[in-house]
């Protein structure tokens, strides 16, 4: 058999038009050129957007966060952020999506081979807007069962983890081995042996009322669900601490949750096997998961 000729079973919906670079193309037809750093070094930025009510939440911030992550990578962004934003409406109304996600993402473009950056010099621009499923419903009802991973988090001094760019590997291997070890989840450390983030999400732990989450200087994303997160809870009168944790301060806490666009909030029940608190998710991470849902709704009144 020839290669070409297997089934994929995730070949997407032909259906599907893809954004590239200004034109709106069938999925079947949505092709990369091989010649693109993005695929050959994984040279580029994205962003994972959500989509309710037909209204892109946080877009604001999610291009802040991509145009900063491209000016990070000395990546000259093709489009201004109206045309980005345009761009972005575009492929949610030629997809009809209502609720939903999209995968936004700028390559370093079609160059020559070599890794410098002056080989290319025409970054392309490409929409999916489609729908994800990061975990099962019933995740959210009995937590995440995570383990520590001895993949590390990205060193900040190598890629900084605040860009969020095209190569994954790092969090693709911590995902890779939690799973492969029978775990739903991997939270990973820094080099220091401090807990940084979950392999797509930002962490959180409750510990006697109070949020305490990873600063970014110990080498994760600044999350947008991070950050609502933290403003839902002071409503409520919790105050976020952005503090050093060790593996210990999670394996003590009362509670622990992770936040992310596609995941949103989801609790996690327990940690290489010692449960966290009652080893299912606790109160104040059920209230902030009802904040977040009436907050994604109110969005849209
Ligand atoms: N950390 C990593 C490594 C991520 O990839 C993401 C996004 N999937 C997050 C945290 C959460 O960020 P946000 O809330 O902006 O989606």
């Amino acid at each position: 058999m020839r290669l070409s000729d297997r089934v994929n079973p995730f070949t997407p919906n032909p259906e599907l038009r893809i954004w590239i670079d200004g034109d709106l193309r069938p999925s079947a037809e949505a092709c990369i050129n091989v010649f693109d750093h993005g695929l050959l070094y994984g040279d580029g930025v994205f962003e994972g957007i959500r989509v309710y009510g037909g209204e892109i939440f946080k877009e604001g911030e999610h291009i802040d966060r991509i145009f900063e992550s491209a000016g990070a990578i000395l990546l000259e962004m093709p489009l201004t952020r109206d045309e980005l934003s345009a761009a972005m409406h575009e492929t949610i109304e030629a997809n009809g999506v209502e609720d939903g996600y999209i995968r936004l993402l700028v390559t370093r473009g079609v160059g020559a081979l070599g890794i410098s950056i002056d080989k290319a010099s025409c970054p392309s621009v490409i929409i999916i807007a489609a729908t994800i499923q990061l975990y099962p419903p019933e995740l959210y009802d009995r937590g995440l069962r995570c383990m520590t991973p001895g993949t590390l988090r990205n060193h900040p001094s190598t890629t900084c983890a605040r860009v969020k760019s095209l190569n994954y590997l790092n969090n693709v291997m911590a995902k890779a081995e939690a799973k492969l070890a029978g775990y739903d989840e991997g939270i990973m450390l820094n080099a220091d042996g401090y807990v940084t983030e979950g392999t797509g999400d930002n962490v959180f732990i409750v510990k006697n009322g109070g949020l305490f989450t990873p600063p970014l200087s110990c080498g994760i994303l600044a999350g947008i669900t991070r950050k609502l997160v933290m403003e839902l809870a002071l409503v409520r009168g919790y105050v976020s601490h952005e503090s050093l944790l060790l593996r210990h301060d999670v394996y003590t806490a009362d509670e622990c949750f992770l936040t992310g666009t596609a995941a949103e909030i989801i609790p996690v029940a327990s940690l290489d096997k010692r449960p966290i608190g009652e080893g299912r998710p606790g109160p104040i991470t059920r209230q902030l998961m009802a904040d977040f849902a009436d907050y994604r709704t109110r969005r849209r009144d």
